[in-house]
């Protein structure tokens, strides 16, 4: 299998190649050159996985369809490592839950960070530490977080052979609860820096660093933000396994409902749609910032401004533009590399939007494609979030909500099982909920009094040379003892 970029670059690479990549040279994201189709025969097989051998099986045999550079063995005891009870909580490691007549929950958070990125991210810490051990290489990963992506990057890479994370946050603007789940880290290649300042500080030092090619060259900086491959086929994976779960025989469809920001989740459910997994539709769920919405709804894509983009209850879907949206418009222009560089390359940097309302292939969205789309508010949250517990004792936190409210518009007449993904743990919004409930969510043993535990973090300035200085010297120490 081999990797070609939206933008349509002519360099074709090998999985491991693209691995530790960002973005294609042409600023494109990368694909598969084509999706590998599960027939009946197939799906058989994966469902045998998944209910007899478990949820490790069941992803070597997905992954296996698209990695042909690591070999099977050590594939296979890198997933056998990733998806266990231990890690993930349970042996079904995504547990579906019945919610309402036709409606179901399945688990995503119950992982180390109590949110859905930890089940791609556990996988890309040990893909990682294996290919940086292969290579005798090593890496150190700049990013910029408000909560969710940096404390499950952080979880994913602790201890890891050959791996540095810096992450910067801003100084005093995480919940309590999100500091401590960082800050409480004590390995010595996790660091830290809150920086006196707003989100957009703590990215523009990313980019800034990022764009600094020769520092970027001499310190091995890497990311790994949502547009990382890897991270996406890691999450088709759950799809399947949702499937398996909520149906016996493969003549059986279901539908999802995916709390969604930058289209890293729900793209993964395309890909498995586009694979044969009987999936009727894939409900893309907004909260006030609507932008994916708004697309579906009308066919215009227009990025928002940051005076534009909302901070809501439900933060981790505060997006301006949706990062792996690329991907899918790719798909619908018939993998046009020239037309997608011309909407994603030129249009959104010179107008900030594009319209594909009048291209026929537009309509496709929702009939090829299954795509529809729905919006909550702050409002809705509450309200959905009150209902569910009063009416089946089930709490849910604010993305689940925005999922559970849109959900509900969007199952028709109940013959198709819609699946709401439930993205993280109502403990990590503990304030929304107690507006909603009156009352604090439970709280996992684990995390009784993380609050108290001593911090590991350095607080500084928003300033750039701070900042790689600090990076600077701690490549350096690290490298020498
Ligand atoms: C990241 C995140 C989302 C949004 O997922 P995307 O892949 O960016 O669409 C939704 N809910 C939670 C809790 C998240 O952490």
């Amino acid at each position: 299998m081999l990797y070609i970029s939206t933008r349509g670059h002519a360099d074709r690479k090998h999985f491991c190649d693209i691995l530790l990549e960002g973005l294609a040279p042409d600023g494109g994201l990368y694909l598969p050159e084509h999706y590998p189709q599960v027939d009946d025969a197939m799906l058989t097989r994966l469902r045998k996985a998944y209910h007899e051998q478990g949820y490790a099986e069941l992803a070597f045999q997905i992954l296996s369809l698209y990695i042909d550079d690591i070999p099977a063995a050590d594939l296979k005891a890198l997933c056998a490592k990733t998806y266990t009870a231990e890690v993930f909580g349970t042996g079904e490691i995504v547990p579906l839950r019945h919610l309402e007549d036709g409606l179901w929950l399945e688990a995503l958070s119950n992982g180390p960070t109590l949110a859905f990125k930890d089940m791609a991210m556990q996988l890309l810490g040990n893909l990682f530490e294996y290919e940086l051990t292969r290579r005798g290489a090593e890496l150190n990963i700049l990013g910029a977080t408000s909560g969710d992506t940096g404390s499950a990057a952080e979880y994913a890479m602790r201890g890891k052979k050959g791996i540095r994370v810096f992450m910067t946050s801003p100084h005093g603007r995480m919940s309590p609860f999100q500091q401590a789940q960082m800050f409480s880290l004590q390995d010595a290649n996790i660091h830290n820096l809150a920086i006196e300042g707003v989100f957009d500080d703590c990215q523009d030092i990313v980019k800034a660093v990022s764009n600094d090619l020769e520092f970027k060259r001499k310190h091995k900086i890497g990311t790994v933000n949502s547009i990382n491959w890897a991270r996406l086929l890691a999450q088709v994976v759950y799809y399947f396994a949702g499937y398996v779960q909520a149906t016996e025989t493969n003549g059986q469809k279901v539908s999802f409902t995916v709390p969604s920001g930058n289209f890293g989740n729900v793209c993964a459910g395309h890909v498995a749609r586009m694979m044969g997994l009987p999936i009727d539709k894939l409900v893309v769920a907004t909260n006030e910032n609507d932008v994916l919405d708004e697309f579906f709804r009308t066919g215009v894509y227009r990025v928002r401004g940051s005076a534009d983009t909302h901070e809501t209850s439900s933060p981790s879907m505060d997006i301006s533009k949706a990062s792996n949206f690329e991907r899918f418009v790719f798909d619908l222009l018939g993998r046009d590399g020239a037309k997608t560089k011309a909407l994603f390359g030129d249009a959104l940097s010179t107008q900030g939007q594009f319209d594909l309302s009048q291209d026929p292939r537009f309509a496709q969205a929702a009939g090829q494609y299954g795509f529809l789309s729905g919006k909550s508010t702050h409002a809705d949250r509450l309200a959905t979030i009150r209902d569910t517990h009063q009416r089946y004792g089930v709490t849910i936190d604010t993305h689940t909500a925005d999922g559970v409210k849109v959900a509900r518009e969007h199952r028709g007449d109940g013959s198709v099982p819609m699946i709401v993904l439930e993205t993280a743990l109502p403990i990590k919004f503990a304030q929304t909920i107690v507006e909603a409930l009156g009352h604090a969510p439970e709280r996992p043993a684990k995390f009784e009094g993380i609050e108290d535990l001593p911090k590991r973090v350095q607080v500084m300035p928003a300033d750039l040379d701070l900042v790689k200085a600090y990076i600077a010297r701690h490549c350096a120490t690290a490298a020498q003892g």
